[in-house]
């Protein structure tokens, strides 16, 4: 007999559907085994359970005791391989790695909010084509110049209007720079310009008066000081009370390596279904130079945690970075590959606008 599927159910969720022995992800290529034989009495138990990927399975099972060769696993350390696996991927422990144990938990930024709309792209196109929901994770990648903080920053403006409220995670640009990007974008003045100070009438009259008024009670910024530990993240994706929080970039988030990665991402996607958050993850892409179709691929990124782990993942490209001709100028392809009704899709926008530099659609 196997395991029922309630044991079955319960231990590939604790363990994330991660081998418990080699620490791999490896979705349905997963199975249960029993650490103490079934013809030597084990039972059909969550407690004698391990999930194994097919390669370690069959290790652990090779040991031959006519002929022993290396040593065998016992019974007593499988379960310690399993338990510490299950804890990785355990909700409940994320905060009491060592690292974190003086700092203390995010309080809530804003107060509950009930009734909330869904959230918006900002280009109404992008709404019908790839609705985000509620917990969703959202990558938005592309190199250097491809405009992903604007493209975001417009975002972020839009559903302040609607009403939601954003915690924007500044790993990059200070707070300040950002806040005055957002507030330009929401009064539809030029940055450049109040960057330099020369701020006329008119402009000032549009900023005192936006849309929106934009403060501590839709706005957050918080600084890359304060974010230096990746457990902070998620506690103010979890604690935060924000619909939307924004990661400008992650990689600011420093992180080992690509194991770590995948425990972050991990978490990030439970902490956001739970906590039904919106995140939006702004990433840089470096791109092979010697590419003759210079646009962001799948491929490019360092690990396949984030194709997995991602609800939506859009590239940004912007063809005039690399070639010089006149139709491309201003040109924005947002490329779809993950998340879209159909993907993969291409959204061709235009622009950019020329007060704010966001984006719109092309005509
Ligand atoms: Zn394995």
């Amino acid at each position: 007999m196997g395991f029922p599927t309630s044991v079955a159910d319960d231990v590939l969720v604790r363990c994330g559907r991660h081998c418990c022995l080699c620490g791999k992800y490896v979705g349905q290529k997963i199975e249960l085994h029993h650490i103490k034989q079934v013809a030597d009495g084990g039972e059909d138990t969550a407690d004698n359970c391990i999930p194994l990927c097919f390669d370690c399975h069959a290790e652990v099972k090779a040991y031959n005791p006519h002929h022993p060769k290396g040593r065998k696993f016992t019974e007593k350390e499988l379960k310690g391989h399993r338990d510490k696996c299950y804890e990785r991927y355990s909700l409940e422990n994320r905060n009491s790695d060592s690292s974190t144990l003086n700092s203390e938990k995010t309080k809530s930024i804003f107060p509950p909010h009930e009734n909330m709309s869904l959230i918006r792209w900002g280009y109404p196109e992008q709404d019908k084509l790839c609705p985000v929901f509620p917990g969703n994770i959202v990558l938005v990648a592309g190199c250097t110049g491809a405009k992903k903080s604007t493209y975001l920053y417009h975002i972020v403006n839009q559903n302040i209007i609607s009403g939601h409220r954003v915690v924007y995670c500044c790993m990059k640009d200070k707070p300040f720079d950002v806040s005055i990007e957002i507030i330009g974008e929401n009064a539809h003045v030029n940055v450049e310009y109040i960057k330099r100070g020369i701020v006329t009438e008119e402009d000032w009259e549009k900023l005192t008066s936006s849309q929106v008024n934009l403060n501590g009670e839709n706005l957050a910024l918080i600084p890359y000081n304060e974010l230096s530990e990746s457990n902070k993240i998620l506690d103010i994706v979890e604690n935060s009370g924000a619909e939307i929080v924004v990661i400008d970039d992650f990689n600011g988030v420093l992180l080992d390596d690509a194991d770590s990665v995948e425990r972050f991402l991990y978490k990030l996607k439970n902490i956001a279904a739970q906590s039904q958050t919106v995140v939006f993850v702004i990433y840089n892409l470096s791109i092979p130079k010697q590419r003759i179709d210079m646009r962001p691929m799948l491929r490019d990124f360092p690990s396949d945690s984030y194709y997995r782990l991602f609800d939506v993942i859009q590239l940004l490209y912007k063809p005039d970075l690399f070639f010089n001709d006149k139709d491309d100028k201003e040109r924005l392809e947002v490329i779809i590959v993950k998340g879209a009704l159909n993907v993969p899709y291409t959204i061709k926008l235009l622009a950019p606008d020329k007060i704010t530099g966001v984006f719109s659609l092309a005509k």
